[in-house]
């Protein structure tokens, strides 16, 4: 595929790259991204096709675990092209200067060029990569279950809750190395800040609930079993 022009501004032009793949049957994914913002990462611009690799095997994880492994739904898109686009801050590349998960009928995953530099707490790059696309990419499976519920702010006890948790079965090495990762400082948080917080005020430290019910039930069922009881909460 060749590359495209897509950001235009007075005597700056942007090239795109792009990595596709295929999921499985008629679902694609696509990760855009651009040498240009990668300038001031540490690695600098050369380094953007590293991290555009490790979007995609995260991407591809996702599906494979989320999807197949464990049944908890399709991420529905209405022409199968799930798409990635790594961002930054300075710019708002199709649409979003920002980590993401777009709402509507095409799956679009954002994510910044500096998530680790801002981040550090994860053992590296490819690691909170793979943490944060397993959660932005469960949202387009909550967005298949239920939109209307994903709409709602007063749920996000709920979506942001479950998508926290998630984190921890798709990736349960690296959210459980030490107290500082995403989820037990959401998790620390419910207990510190929100035991007596309404739900419609309780967002991303509710997933503290969610991984109770995972370890509470079907004790000695394998992990698609386990997450039954998750996704039953959702339909
Ligand atoms: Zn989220």
């Amino acid at each position: 595929m060749p590359d495209s022009v897509v950001v235009r501004k007075p005597g700056t032009l942007t090239l795109e790259k792009v990595l596709t793949g295929r999921f499985s049957g008629d679902d694609s994914f696509w990760v855009y991204y651009t040498d240009q913002f990668f300038i001031n990462h540490p690695q600098g611009s050369n380094h953007s096709l590293t991290f555009a690799q490790y979007v995609k095997e995260a991407a591809i994880e996702s599906w494979q675990k989320q999807v197949v492994e464990w049944d908890l739904g399709l991420p529905p898109d209405a022409n199968r092209w799930h798409k990635f686009f790594i961002n930054n801050t300075q710019h708002w590349y199709h649409g979003i200067p920002s980590t993401y998960s777009d709402t509507g009928p095409n799956r679009k995953i954002f994510l910044q060029y500096d998530i680790w530099e801002q981040n550090q707490n994860y053992s590296n790059e490819d690691s909170i990569i793979r943490a944060v696309i397993a959660h932005e990419f469960y949202h387009g499976i909550q967005w298949g279950l239920s939109s209307k519920t994903l709409k709602k702010s007063s749920w996000r006890y709920f979506t942001e809750g479950q998508a926290v948790f998630i984190q921890t079965v798709q990736c349960p090495k690296e959210e459980f190395i030490d107290e500082y990762r995403r989820y037990p400082l959401e998790a620390f948080k419910y207990l510190w800040e929100s035991l007596n917080t309404s739900l419609r005020n309780i967002s991303y430290p509710f997933c503290l609930y969610w991984r109770f019910l995972f370890e509470k039930f079907f004790k000695n069922g394998d992990t698609k079993t386990k997450l039954s009881v998750i996704k039953e909460c959702i339909i």
